[in-house]
């Protein structure tokens, strides 16, 4: 365990030439990982994929997380682990490449304002698309954020506060670090993977309390229109926890923050809680 300053990687790692690499976001309650289970199979998968050897167990890992949680100065706060192909020479191919580098970082978390939370946010529909999920699967989670960078800075040159990307048929993926989310006549829909959206683990325990809860819920191909009229709209992340849209493209609509928003906001803190909250804090 390093500060800041002194946890350096070779310029040679591919992680940084090529944005060959994996990662994760996970945030940490109460000093206790949200869903550490979930983000490590992710990543696991996502290593599998890009057939980058993950160099430690889970169980190492999660020790590691712990113990980089007990040495952080406040009780909540973000982990980002990333597992790169390693330094090596020069191009792209991985052959040389003979150590993958892991990384773990725990930060504070840049909160979206309260008030943001409250009013909810606006959102533009960005020029730029997701890669499509023919050349990376969206559901890896790889280093190369560029077109997502891109679509936040077009929100922001248009003064809004997130983008969201279409597909290069249309469709509506997720924010530019968020999964998204409408409700229509009672029927709460987020896009599914196939076009583009990463699984993400927010929508999955989205998708979890939904059940539990019964509301209605689909997964299914949605356009700029149906964002356009939607009863309600929210984004969900690791980040973000969820948080409700107000405005896209200039389209204010029905309800926000909306009662499915509402309820699904308060389920979620209690379901952070339930896992993370030691027996002490308890009401
Ligand atoms: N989509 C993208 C592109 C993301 O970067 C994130 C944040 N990791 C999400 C969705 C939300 O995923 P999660 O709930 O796992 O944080």
């Amino acid at each position: 365990m390093l500060p800041e300053r002194e946890a350096v990687i070779p310029v040679t790692d591919h992680g940084l030439l090529y944005g060959d690499g994996v990662f994760e976001g996970i945030r940490f309650y109460y000093r206790h990982p949200f869903r550490l289970v979930e983000h490590l199979q992710r990543l696991a998968d996502s290593c599998k994929a890009i057939r980058l050897e993950l160099p430690y167990t889970r169980a190492q890992l999660k020790k590691a997380a712990n113990e980089i949680i007990a040495a952080f100065p406040e009780e909540n706060g973000y982990l980002r682990l990333m597992v790169t192909r390693g330094s090596g020479p020069m191009g792209l191919d991985p052959a040389g490449c003979k150590e993958p580098s892991t990384i773990l970082i725990a930060t504070r978390l840049e909160m979206i304002h309260p008030e943001l939370r409250g009013d909810g946010i606006h959102l533009i529909i960005a020029s730029t698309r997701r890669l499509p999920a023919d050349g990376v699967d969206p559901r890896i989670k790889s280093l190369n954020y560029l077109n997502h960078i891109l679509a936040r800075m077009e929100a922001t040159q248009a003064g809004a506060h997130e983008a969201v990307l279409l597909n290069s048929q249309g469709r509506v993926t997720e924010g530019s670090a968020e999964n998204l989310f409408i409700v229509r006549d009672g029927l709460l829909i987020t896009p599914r993977p196939v076009d583009g959206a990463l699984e993400g683990i927010t929508r999955g325990v989205i998708l979890q309390l939904t059940a539990e809860l019964n509301i209605p819920t689909r997964e299914a191909p949605l356009t700029a229109y149906d964002l356009y009229t939607a009863d309600e709209c929210f984004l969900s992340g690791t980040g973000a926890e969820l948080i409700p849209v107000r405005e896209v493209d200039g389209r204010v609509l029905q309800h926000c923050p909306g009662p499915v928003f509402s309820t699904l906001a308060k389920a979620f803190q209690e379901q952070i809680s339930i896992e993370c909250k030691p027996k002490e804090h308890s009401l």
